[in-house]
């Protein structure tokens, strides 16, 4: 603490990101990226981008990527927002949107990043109990305060129904409702046809996982016009250019190249239900997974032991020491070889 602090700086638990290890051989199963690189083309387009013009100021308004996600999604521009990854777009989201007078709602297991912005921005929020398997109940919110929760849920990786959106919807037609896709590619029904319906509904979405571009910072966010319109009040009064030129390039390539996104989620599904039966047979309980990890725990050992017995041998996997959830290990779904490697290690720890 520094007394040249303000009081805000001083008050914060500021958000610890999951560590990036800079050691060789590592199979490295703890932040969620994709195990495959992102469309060739994606990194074509980064390259030529930034072997030109980098001089000059991006498109502040990111338009050709815009039309690119609209048409993508069938929406129209105007209710698409772009940001440096979505936790940026989440940011917005939170001052635009999220900061009512009454609180503000999400599971009490969730993305940790929601407390961190509420402490950042002063927002109220009650967090809402997973019920004892884990999931999110819609009959838990009923009409009140603003919503966000990811679908599927982090770090359960469990998957709400779209018809149980829609519920939640439907009982809180008057208060902002963000639903943050980054893992819908990966089994789920995305939000994303609702929005016609629902103009209070936001749903954000990331590059980082499904288009294995994490590094090069891109979310975005699907609403109505009116929603979209709040976010864009929010980033022109602190951060009006909001991507680089590579980025804006990159993006707009992954979009367009739809076999290799499909490919590798193909690929990372196949690798998930493989996991989750090697798991299984070596006596962990698997959540049922939509994500691009699975959220697991063995009744004889606890997850804090195993996640340290893992990384003696270079397997990173990540432990979350939170109630209710402190003998699961969130593992991300790597290549074949690299689940096979998690598999032979745990074998001898179990
Ligand atoms: N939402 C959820 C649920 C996440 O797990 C993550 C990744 N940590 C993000 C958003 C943010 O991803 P990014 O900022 O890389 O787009």
């Amino acid at each position: 603490m520094s007394r040249f602090w303000s009081d805000t700086a001083r008050r914060l638990t500021p958000y610890v990101p999951g560590e990036q290890p800079k050691l060789d051989k590592l199979v490295k199963l703890n932040t969620n990226e994709s195990p495959y690189g992102p469309s060739p083309r994606a990194v074509e387009a980064i390259q030529h981008a930034a072997s030109e013009d980098l001089r000059r100021y991006p498109d502040p308004n990111s338009d050709a990527l815009k039309a690119a996600l609209a048409r993508y999604h069938s929406v129209s521009p105007a209710q698409v927002f772009v940001g440096n990854g979505s936790d940026e777009v989440l940011a917005h989201a939170f001052i635009a949107l999220l900061k009512h007078a009454a609180p503000l709602r999400f599971p009490d297991i969730t993305y940790s990043f929601y407390p961190v912005y509420c402490g950042l921005f002063d927002i109220a929020h009650t967090p809402i109990p997973l019920t004892d398997s884990l999931e999110i109940d819609p009959a838990d919110y009923a009409a009140g305060g603003p919503i966000i929760f990811p679908n599927p849920n982090a770090p359960t990786g469990r998957l709400l129904a779209i018809d149980a959106v829609e519920a939640i919807l439907a009982a809180n037609p008057d208060v902002p409702v963000v639903v943050d896709e980054a893992y819908i590619d990966y089994g789920g029904e995305s939000a994303i046809p609702l929005v016609d319906r629902h103009p209070n509904l936001l749903v954000t979405r990331t590059f980082s996982k499904s288009r294995a571009l994490a590094g090069l910072r891109v979310g975005y966010a699907i609403g109505s016009a009116e929603l979209i319109e709040g976010l864009e009040r929010v980033k022109n009064s602190f951060n009006s250019y909001p991507l680089g030129r590579p980025a804006q390039a990159g993006a707009i390539a992954s979009v367009e190249d739809e076999p290799h996104f499909r490919d590798s989620c193909a690929r990372v599904i196949a690798t998930r239900e493989w996991l989750d039966q090697a798991l299984t047979a070596l006596g962990f309980e698997v959540l049922p997974s939509a994500a691009n990890f699975v959220f697991a725990r063995h009744p004889a050992h606890a997850g804090a032991t195993l996640a340290a017995a893992l990384r003696e041998q270079a397997i990173i996997v990540r432990h979350f020491k939170l109630p209710r959830i402190d003998d699961y290990l969130r593992i991300t779904v790597g290549t074949d070889e690299e689940c096979a490697a998690l598999v032979d290690a745990l074998k001898a720890l179990v």
